[in-house]
């Protein structure tokens, strides 16, 4: 089931590109494929920029670099990076002058061919990548050629333009790609959660949650959200759909009709079953699930209402799931020491994040700190308090959680390292040993960003298994 956006004719058409790098040189190359007249305009004139400046200017595409602002003259059509805020002078110049703009997810999806494969989509604020991985998998154990695409590595574009032919496609978008889509139609859909983040792009906490909402636009079959999240809920009820499109939730909890959930440690579904009123069908175990904490339950029963929805079968849930195989630094257990467990959940830059992962053992040695973007700590540290044993401090913004600290949980034993520099993470993990007792589980889940102290959440992940590897020797 395809449903069909006009076709577009790009064919001398004046299209600005607006942000060269991952997206933006794919689409540049599309475009002027397709007879448009390209300009990219480019913020930075750096030796990278340079470089792909070159390559678009032999194909004889006009690059513009150190001037992201102005807008070309003549310019019909503007093709953003999705990072690029809406705020921005070139968009109120386009704005003025009637000019739409597009992301590349919008420009993937004019593209996309009359038969070209469904789009599976999940958004939210936690959880987006490991559901789509996961919905993938599902798939793929469904026997249909599918690919996780989108916010997670391989672009949409690429699987758009590509030669690999699909029967459909298993999405992540980001709040950013989906301000700029505005004809993007899915199959089906799920909003995860929804907490503050990205604030400071989006201007408002509502402005994030009606981008998030757009996913849901033009739905065909399922609107699905988490029930314990009312703010999902109210997304679907937002939204225009298709006729006949169901709302599908998921639960932690026992599921009602219209709901995926969970019964007697087995995933259960009550939405794509005959008779949902009496009927449920069993899923698949929850052990079935890869790790198996809550919030990633939840994240397998959204994965397993879109391949539902897309009328995978029950066997192909369970043979997914059991397939699935978690990224790295998203709760990855590192190691057993002495009777202690060491998880690296890098991948928790942010509050909401954390909680959920904090939430998930009963006993906890926490390592947190970074760059905080922003947040507040208290919600986390009143929620997470009866799990603490003790935390360990690292990172720019460490007072900020310390204060909340003091405020929620005085009785927890803290320890302040007074250090931002990439070695800290050995004496983060010294400390946290010696503060563990057998049962506990030494957590990094350090909710906030990691480039205060790393280039990136891998990288700190990697540092606190390495330092965890020096224990064990
Ligand atoms: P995203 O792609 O949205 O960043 P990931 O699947 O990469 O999500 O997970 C990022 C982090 O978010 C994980 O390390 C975990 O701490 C947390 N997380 C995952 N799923 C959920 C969820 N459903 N609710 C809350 N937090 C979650």
């Amino acid at each position: 089931m395809t449903t069909g956006s006009a076709p577009f004719d790009f064919q001398g058409k004046h299209v600005t590109v607006a942000g060269l790098g991952v997206s933006g040189v794919p689409a540049a190359k599309a475009l002027h494929a397709r007879g448009a007249i390209v300009t990219v305009v480019n913020d930075g004139d750096d030796a990278r920029a340079r470089e792909q400046a070159e390559e678009l200017r032999a194909l004889g595409i006009t690059v513009r670099l150190g001037d992201g602002a102005t807008l070309p003259e003549g310019t019909e059509l503007i093709v953003t990076a999705p990072g690029w805020q809406p705020g921005k002078p070139l968009f109120r110049a386009a704005g003025e002058a009637g000019v739409p703009v597009w992301g590349d997810v919008e420009l993937a999806w004019r593209l996309r061919g009359p038969d070209a494969a469904p789009w599976l989509a999940v958004t939210g604020t936690n959880g987006k990548t490991t559901t789509v991985r996961m919905l993938a998998s599902i798939l793929e154990a469904a026997g249909l050629r599918t690919a996780a695409v989108g916010n997670i590595g391989v672009s949409l574009l690429d699987a758009v333009l590509g030669e690999e032919t699909y029967d459909v496609l298993a999405v992540e978008l980001s709040s950013y790609q989906l301000h700029w889509a505005p004809s993007l139609r899915a199959h089906s859909a799920a909003v995860l959660n929804l907490a503050p983040d990205h604030l400071d792009w989006h201007g408002s906490m509502a402005a994030y949650a009606a981008d998030k909402g757009r996913i849901y636009e033009g739905n065909q079959v399922a609107c699905v959200y988490n029930v314990a999240d009312q703010a999902t809920e109210d997304l679907v009820r937002g939204a225009d759909v298709e006729e006949g499109c169901r709302a599908v939730g998921f639960t932690l909890g026992t599921p009602g009709p219209s709901q995926l959930g969970v019964v007697e440690g087995l995933l259960v579904d009550r939405a794509f079953v005959e008779n949902r009123q009496k009927n449920a069908q069993e899923l698949a175990e929850v052990s079935d699930v890869r790790p198996p904490v809550p919030h990633n339950i939840a994240n397998a029963l959204a994965a397993a209402a879109l391949a539902r929805a897309f009328g995978v079968p029950a066997q192909a849930v369970r043979d997914g799931l059991r397939a699935f195989r978690p990224d790295a630094h998203r709760i990855e257990h590192v190691a057993d020491i002495d009777g202690v467990a060491y998880v690296d959940d890098s991948k928790a830059t942010n509050t909401h994040a954390a909680q959920a992962s904090l939430a998930a053992y009963e006993s906890i040695v926490w390592i947190a700190g970074g760059l905080a973007k922003g947040a507040t700590f208290d919600e986390l540290v009143a929620a997470s308090a009866k799990h603490l044993r003790a935390v360990v401090l690292i990172g720019a913004d460490r007072a900020l959680i310390r204060e909340a600290l003091a405020r929620h949980a005085p009785e927890v034993p803290v320890v302040d390292l007074d250090r931002t520099d990439t070695g800290a993470m050995v004496q983060a993990v010294t400390e946290a040993k010696r503060l563990a007792v057998a049962g506990d589980t030494v957590l990094l889940a350090p909710a906030c960003a990691s480039m205060d102290m790393f280039t990136n959440y891998n990288q700190r992940g990697d540092a606190f298994a390495t330092a965890v590897g020096e224990l064990r020797a």
